[in-house]
This record gives C-alpha cells, structure tokens and sequence, in this order.
C-alpha cells in the first residue's frame, strides 16, 4: 500500500487537513518574526542573505515546506516588519536595492512553491478520505462483527442453559426471552463459527496509537517542522579547536584574546561549520573587538556561507560566558537560534558549547540595556552548555585569518 511510507514522514492527522488549511499553517509559521529595535537593521539585512541561501537549500534537497517557510519570513521581515524599524531610514540605499532585487526572486519563487504543496497536499488528503472510508467500513464490520459474537455467545450460552434446565428442570427460564433455538433459521447477520475463519482481517488501518477523532475533529496538529520546532544540530570539526588555538597563540602568549566567526552551510537538515573567519580585530585580556565587519560578510558571501556562531579565547580564565560575552551571543542568536559561543580556555584545558538559554536567557539579555562589563543575575542561569552539536572527528575545515590579508571588496 503506497500510503504506509507516506504515513512515516507525515502523520495521519496532517493529510486529513484541508490542503489550503496546512498551505495557510506553513505561511503562518512565516510570518512569526519578530524584531528588535535594538539591533541595527542591516543584521537583519544580512540575516535575510542567509536565510535565502538556507532556503535555496531545503528547495534544491526537496524539504519544500521548509523552504516555504523561510521565504514567507524573508518576505514577512522585509514587506512589512524591518519598515516599521526606527532606523529604517538610515539603511543605505545600495543595500535596499539588493534586497529589492531578492524580494522579487522570493515572491515568485514561493508562489511557485505554494502550488507545488497544494498540489502535493491535495494528493495526500485524496488518499487520506480514500483510506478514511475504507477505515470506516472495516470499523463497522468490525462493530458489527462484535454485535454479532455477542449474540452467537449469548445464544449459545443460553442452548447450554436450556439442556441444562432439561436436565435438572429450574430456575433460568428467562434466558429463554429471547433465545433462539437451534433450530430456528440464523438471525439476519448472524456469523457461525465457521464464518470467522473467512472474515476480514480486523487489523486496523490506522495505527493503534492514533486517538480517535471521529466527533471532536482533527484541527489542532502542527507539521513537524525542524525549521520552526526544534534547533537543528550543528556540526563541529574537532579540528577547528586546536587549529584555532594555533592560530591565536601568540595572542594567547600576550594575555590577549583572540577571536573569530563560525560560518559553514546547511545541508540535509544540519547545520555543518566549514570555515572560522577571523577578522581584523582589537584584543584586551578579557575582551575582543572585531574592526571591520564588512571583510567577513563579503567573504561569507563569496563563499555563501551562513553564520553560525562565535569562537573566542580566554587566555587566563575559565571558559565562561562574560557579561560581554552573552550580549554578544545574543546577537548571533538573534538571527540564528542554533548559534553557539565556543570559548577556549588553554589555560585550564577547557573548552565550552554554550549559548543563552532560549527563553529566559534571551529574553534576559536582549532586554538588558548595559554596556560593557556588567553583572547580571545568576539565578535561573541565562547560558548553558548546548546540547545540540555534534564534534565531527573527520569533517575539515578552513581556516580564514583576515588579520594579515588586505581585502579588496568588489
Ligand atoms: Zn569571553
Ligand atoms: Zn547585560
């Protein structure tokens, strides 16, 4: 039965939706974007550069309603919500025009995409009432049949009551109402023993974990979307720390931290770090400010890298998020939810995954107006240790020292 593989990717529930409804779900996933007015509206720009090239992905390895998705947010975020930025006025005009050019590639490719799923959802539901129907007669077959056992065991149970009255004449009589007798002819439907060995199957068409929806109906599922349920797993080359390290030795030897941004591409669903750019760039002891920001986009764009977090050194401290630190890293996770901070502290030999705490962590950080060094409350802690990177003992990855590079953009 073609429906049974169908079924594994997709729950039942999903295909018994009307096509439009689950086409209007994915849309309405899109449109949830939020922005902050604290952050300059060309990350936003930027941002919207990786989310198309994330999208071009999932098109071209066939996730078309992740896809779908992030087009609806590129055009959400630059349709109507960045407009309403305080600094909207201040974007320059070049950087619009690109944008411009994008928006019009996004709209026409959703569009094409939006009937690419109605089409594919319209199928999935034909097979869905297709099934439903054939579910339905076997379930009152199967009601039936039960009506019908009951009968058969009632009947003869009340055949053996009555040779037992034969023998010993008494009381149970009244199993006689509405006994029928053996020789009457079998009441309409009646299944005799025989008959069971030739009935149908009574396994059920539909998994027996799914609940039974017949009178409420089936409304409130969401699509099993990584793109908008869960953080995708980020692939770490184990190579990347000790050739960072390398690289930010002679900082290290200085007190002086080193650091450098994680980019890499999405595919097949992970999100893989290929590359650590390292900028031109103004280290302290215990911070690291990066001078020309421009240099990384324009390679990340030669390359069509996406961004994926941040790797800096603590030469003489622990591996931590500072204060710094985690407004730092709420800014990579601003625009990307999977983005990590990796901080390497050789000092201590450790080495730490973290990222701001989803909701209190971000919340906490992105509302916290301070600048420079600064306490914040420990408890509930605002960063954790992420769970959702994997270290790729095989996966290479290119080293981009921008310090000593003179780069000439375009
Ligand atoms: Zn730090
Ligand atoms: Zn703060």
């Amino acid at each position: 039965m073609m429906s049974e593989d169908r079924r594994s990717k997709h729950p039942v529930e999903l295909a018994s939706l009307e096509p439009g409804v689950r086409v209007k779900q994915l849309a309405n996933y899109g449109t949830m974007v939020e922005i902050d007015i604290n952050v300059p509206p060309r990350r936003y720009y930027r941002s919207g550069l990786e989310m198309v090239r994330m999208a071009n992905v999932y098109h071209a390895e066939g996730s078309l309603e992740n896809a779908y998705i992030l087009y609806m947010k590129f055009m959400t975020l630059f349709l109507e919500k960045i407009r309403k930025h305080p600094d909207y006025p201040t974007v320059p005009a070049q950087m619009k025009a690109v944008n411009q050019a994008m928006l019009k590639e996004v709209i026409s490719k959703a569009e094409k995409l939006k009937q690419k799923l109605l089409d594919h959802y319209t199928t999935e539901h034909a097979h869905y009432v297709e099934n439903e129907a054939k579910r339905k007669k076997s379930e009152e077959e199967r009601r039936r049949q039960e009506r019908d056992d009951a009968k058969l065991a009632e009947r003869l149970q009340a055949d053996e009551n009555k040779s037992h009255s034969h023998s010993n004449k008494p009381h149970l009589t009244h199993v006689d109402e509405w006994a029928v007798s053996p020789s009457a002819p079998p009441v309409d439907g009646v299944l005799y023993p025989d008959d069971f060995a030739s009935s149908p199957p009574r396994a059920p068409l539909i998994p027996p974990s799914r609940p039974h929806h017949e009178e409420s109906g089936i409304t409130s599922v969401l699509p099993p979307l990584s793109a908008s349920q869960s953080v995708r797993t980020v692939v770490v080359p184990s190579v990347l720390l000790s050739r960072f390290l390398t690289l930010a030795a002679s900082n290290t030897k200085q007190n002086i931290e080193t650091c450098g941004v994680l980019a890499g591409r999405l595919e097949r669903d992970q999100l893989k770090i290929t590359h650590v750019v390292v900028p031109k760039q103004s280290g302290t002891p215990d911070s690291c400010v990066t001078n020309n920001e421009e240099e990384i986009f324009y390679y990340q764009d030669q390359h069509s890298l996406i961004t994926l977090g941040w790797i800096h050194t603590h030469p003489t401290q622990t591996a931590f998020l500072s204060s710094v630190d985690l407004h730092t890293q709420c800014s990579y996770q601003l625009m990307m939810p999977e983005a990590i901070a990796i901080v390497c502290a050789p000092k201590y030999d450790e080495t730490g995954f973290f990222a701001l705490t989803p909701d209190y962590g971000m919340n906490f950080i992105a509302n916290c107006r301070q600048t420079g060094f600064h306490p914040h409350p420990k408890d509930p802690p605002l960063f954790y240790e992420v769970k959702h990177i994997i270290l790729d003992d095989k996966a290479p990855v290119e080293m981009v020292d921008l310090r000593t590079t003179i780069v000439t953009m375009r």
